[in-house]
């Protein structure tokens, strides 16, 4: 019988701000970070979970982590899975904890590492990917998964139910696809950062085109000029009329005016769809721009969409052509399933986020779900090529799709060394403690004017 015994959290920090990857619209200097929760148990199996974040503030999560995982301290593993939309609901219930959420920002960002670590724990100890504990499910025991406060009057757990069965129709032959390593297509976000120089915007969009990705997608929002630069250059690698799609995305820097009218400037590029054009919270505001965009651009959003309820209401809304979830910004798996449900009833694909340290591990989980459970829809999902040397068990691609992951667990367990050479801030071993991290230590912030 698996029962945690104990746990430790880990602010991680890779400078990657120092060449620009991760660099868009908003986000000028981003160092991909992970706030990291390990859960020691009384067996040979630990679980790993971390949430995604991008420097200053990694700590915050961890100090979260440190107030949520105690919950599940002292627990028996099998207790926790037995009846998971219970245990979810138990762990999102400290009051004085809500209220610095309720279901959003710190808290739940650290809520997603902590559930994200049981699900690993759990796939350890029988011996599955994640994907499969899911896919081994029977409906019942998916929708057991869900804690359906607040969503109701969109998604009952009876339709889920029904929605959940009919998919099952076709499964075995998809299941033959996730074996194959065909079940998710891999787009490439490489080429796109907003920092990188022409010459090597073209060398890596024609390496991934070679590699065999399809779609393709660049930040926009820096200066319409330059964007319709960089996307004619784009087209001109990837041409118009050899099945390649473009897509764009602006990390939310337009009011939804902005938005309409930049777009219409760039609509002759054929993007598929404008990501995060505006705030993630404003839901009748998304709504408006692709009302205004309709039969030019698609409007995608989602990595910063914080819970269910407000994917939800894109939904009812009829706001967005995309979804995007995060896996740990909601609270975990749990959360993830039923924004796939919900996805799945509107008819709306999802290209799950993927851009930062540890998001592909995740994600490649979570499209295989909603392929072989949920929607029984082949989706993309985005592959960014860093970083992944830092984990067990990193995700890989071949011919433009996601090789399935078969390591038990959830994917995300860093190497050892890794978590304590970019420890912040880290003992004297850290690369934080470094000549070379005092660039970034007392460097720009990237802040507006004052
Ligand atoms: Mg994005």
């Amino acid at each position: 019988m698996t029962t945690i015994t104990s746990f430790t959290s880990h602010d991680v920090r890779f400078p990657t701000s120092l060449d620009k990857t991760g660099s868009d619209g908003m986000n000028r200097g981003p160092d991909y970070s992970a706030a990291y929760c390990i859960l020691q148990t009384n067996s040979e199996h630990s679980g790993h979970g971390m949430t995604f974040t991008i420097g200053r503030g990694n700590d915050l999560v961890c100090n979260a982590i440190d107030l949520i995982a105690p919950l599940v301290v002292s627990r028996k593993l099998d207790d926790l899975v037995r009846n998971w939309a219970q245990t979810w609901r138990y762990l999102t219930s400290d009051s004085q904890l809500r209220w610095v959420g309720p279901e959003k920002g710190v808290v739940h960002m650290a809520l997603g590492a902590v559930v994200n670590a049981i699900w690993d724990l759990w796939g350890k100890v029988e011996g599955k990917p994640v994907w499969k504990l899911i896919a081994d499910m029977t409906p019942e025991e998916v929708v057991r998964c869900i804690d359906f406060r607040y969503l109701t009057d969109a998604l009952t757990p009876d339709e889920a139910l029904e929605l959940l069965r009919e998919t099952r129709v076709g499964k075995a032959e998809r299941m033959e696809k996730v074996q194959q390593n065909r079940a998710v297509s891999a787009y490439t976000t490489s080429a796109g950062w907003l920092g990188y120089g022409k010459d090597k915007m073209r060398a890596l969009l024609k390496q991934t085109l070679a590699e065999g990705f399809k779609h393709f997608k660049l930040k926009v929002g820096g200066s319409l000029e330059e964007d319709k630069e960089r996307l004619s250059l784009a087209r001109e690698v990837i041409g118009y009329d050899q099945g390649n799609v473009l897509m764009v995305d602006a990390n939310q820097v337009w009011s939804v005016p902005e938005a309409i009218e930049y777009m219409t400037e760039l609509a002759e590029f054929k993007p598929w769809f404008i990501e995060e054009p505006t705030s993630p919270d404003d839901i009748l505001g998304h709504a408006a721009i692709r009302k205004g965009l309709k039969g030019k651009v698609g409007v995608a959003t989602g990595e910063m969409v914080q819970n269910r309820i407000v994917f939800k209401q894109l939904l009812q809304a009829g706001a967005i052509d995309v979804l995007q979830p995060d896996a740990c910004r909601v609270g975990g798996v749990n959360e993830v399933l039923a924004i796939l449900l919900l996805a799945h009833k509107f008819k709306v694909p999802i290209v799950p986020h993927s851009g930062g340290v540890g998001l592909p591990e995740y994600t490649q989980h979570l499209s295989t779900i909603d392929y072989l459970v949920i929607s029984g829809e082949k989706s993309i999902l985005e592959y960014v090529d860093h970083l992944h040397e830092h984990f067990l068990e990193p995700a890989q691609t071949e011919a433009g799709h996601y090789v399935t992951p078969r390591a038990p667990g959830y994917s995300v367990q860093m190497k050892p060394e890794s978590l304590e050479e970019f420890s912040f801030p880290g003992g004297p071993k850290s690369w934080w403690r470094s000549e070379a991290a005092k660039g970034i230590l007392n460097g720009d912030r990237g802040l507006a004017p004052l």
